[in-house]
C-alpha cells in the first residue's frame, strides 16, 4: 500500500493554504501578506530555556486583557489567530456531522481549517458590496456550530456593518458560536465587538501581533470570548503553545510603550495608505481602488496576470486575489514604506491602461 493511501480520505483531497511565504518569489517589495514593512527590535530577557513554558502566560493574558478593555479569563493566547481558528473548530465541530460556515471572498484558513478535520463548509457568498446575506445565511444555519466573520474583511478591506452583526447574533443565539476575525482591527478599532461579549455568550473575537503590531514572525494571537468558551479551548490546546522566547517579546509589545509605537505605527501606514490610494487613482491600469479600514488595499486592475506577472519579475510582490468569488481582475497590495509605494507605482505607471475599444 503506497503512502498516499494511508493518509486519511479528506486530507488526501486537502488543498493547503498557499501562504505569501509558500508561493515564494524573489522579490524585494514585499506586498503580499500584508505584514509591518519593516522590523522592530526586541531584546529577549527570559533566560530559563531549560524550562518548559507556562501554557498561558500570565504577563501576556492579562496585558492583552488590560488592551482589550476585558479581563483575563475573557482571554486565550495561541500560535497566531490561525490556531485560534483551527481550536474552534476542534472544540465545537462534530467531523462528518457538523458544519462551519464563511462568506467569501475572505480569509482561506476557515475553509482549510474545516476541512483538515473533515468538517463541512457552508459557504454563503457576499452581496455585491462585500457585506453580509443574511437571509441567505438565516436559511443555511442548519448543522452550523462556528460561523467565521472576517471584520475587516481580507482580502476586500472594509469592516461588516454592524447591524448585520448583531442581526447574525440573535440568529444564531443558543445553536451557533459567531466567530470575528479581527486580524486588522487596530486600522479601524472603533469596530470591535469586544464591548458586545457581555451581551453575546456565543460571541468569539480573533486577534494577532502579526500586523499592527508588526509580529507576524512571533507567531503569536488571541482569542477573546466568554470564560466558558474560553475554558473549551483550554481543553483542545496544545501543553505548550507558546515558547518562553514568544511569550517574553509578547509581553513587551503588549507593555504600554508597545501599544503606543504600534499606534504610531498605524498611523503612519494610514498615512502612506492615503498616499498610495490617491497615486493609485491616477493610474491607467487601475481601474477601481476600494476603499480600506486596514494595511492594505485591494484595485481592480486591467489585465491583472499580466500586470501582476510583470511586477513580480521587478521583483514586486503582490496577492492575486483574480481566483476568489467576486474578485476577478483585483489583486490585493500591502501598505509597504513610503518608497515601497513609490516603487509600485512607478511600475504600475507603465503598464498599459484599457485600449479605446475595451471601455464600456
Ligand atoms: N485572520 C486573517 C483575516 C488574516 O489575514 C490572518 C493573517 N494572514 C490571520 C487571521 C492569521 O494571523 P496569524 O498570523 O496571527 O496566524
Amino acid at each position: 500500500m503506497s503512502i498516499e493511501a494511508l493518509a486519511r480520505d479528506n486530507v488526501r483531497k486537502l488543498v493547503p493554504y498557499l501562504s505569501a511565504r509558500r508561493l515564494g518569489g524573489n522579490g524585494d517589495v514585499w506586498l503580499n501578506a500584508n505584514e509591518y514593512p519593516t522590523a522592530v527590535e526586541f531584546q529577549l530577557t527570559a533566560q530559563t530555556l531549560n524550562r518548559y513554558p507556562e501554557c498561558q502566560p500570565q504577563q501576556v493574558i492579562e496585558r492583552y486583557a488590560r488592551y482589550a478593555g476585558l479581563t483575563p479569563d475573557n482571554v486565550l493566547v495561541s500560535r497566531g489567530a490561525d490556531e485560534g481558528i483551527e481550536l474552534l473548530i476542534r472544540a465545537f465541530c462534530e467531523p462528518g456531522q457538523d458544519a462551519i460556515m464563511y462568506c467569501p471572498p475572505t480569509y482561506g484558513m476557515y475553509s482549510v481549517s474545516a476541512e483538515t478535520f473533515g468538517v463541512e463548509c457552508r459557504v454563503v457568498p457576499t452581496l455585491a458590496d462585500w457585506q453580509l446575506d443574511i437571509p441567505a445565511m438565516a436559511a443555511q444555519l442548519d448543522g452550523v456550530k462556528v460561523v467565521y466573520i472576517c471584520s475587516p474583511n481580507n482580502p476586500t478591506g472594509q469592516l461588516i456593518n454592524p447591524q448585520d452583526l448583531r442581526d447574525l447574533l440573535e440568529l444564531t443565539r443558543g445553536k451557533t458560536l459567531v466567530v470575528a476575525d479581527e486580524a486588522y482591527i487596530e486600522f479601524c478599532p472603533q469596530g470591535t465587538l469586544t464591548t458586545w461579549l457581555s451581551t453575546y455568550p456565543h460571541l468569539v473575537i480573533l486577534r494577532t501581533l502579526s500586523k499592527a503590531f508588526a509580529l507576524a514572525g512571533l507567531r503569536c494571537g488571541f482569542t477573546l470570548a466568554n470564560p466558558e468558551v474560553i475554558s473549551l479551548l483550554l481543553k483542545v490546546i496544545a501543553p505548550y503553545p507558546l515558547s518562553t522566547p514568544v511569550a517574553d517579546i509578547a509581553a513587551q509589545a503588549l507593555s504600554e510603550q508597545g501599544i503606543a509605537a504600534m499606534r504610531q505605527r498605524v498611523a503612519e501606514m494610514t498615512d502612506n495608505r492615503q498616499g498610495l490610494i490617491e497615486a493609485l487613482q491616477q493610474t491607467p491600469c487601475i481601474e477601481q481602488v476600494f476603499a480600506s479600514d486596514t494595511n492594505y488595499v485591494l484595485v481592480k486592475v486591467t489585465h491583472a496576470s499580466d500586470v501582476f506577472k510583470s511586477l513580480w519579475d521587478q521583483g514586486i510582490i503582490l496577492r492575486d486575489q483574480s481566483k476568489q468569488p467576486s474578485l476577478q481582475g483585483c489583486l490585493r497590495i500591502s501598505i509597504g514604506t513610503r518608497t515601497e509605494c513609490q516603487r509600485l507605482v512607478a511600475a504600475l505607471q507603465q503598464q498599459p491602461g484599457p485600449q479605446p475599444t475595451e471601455k464600456q
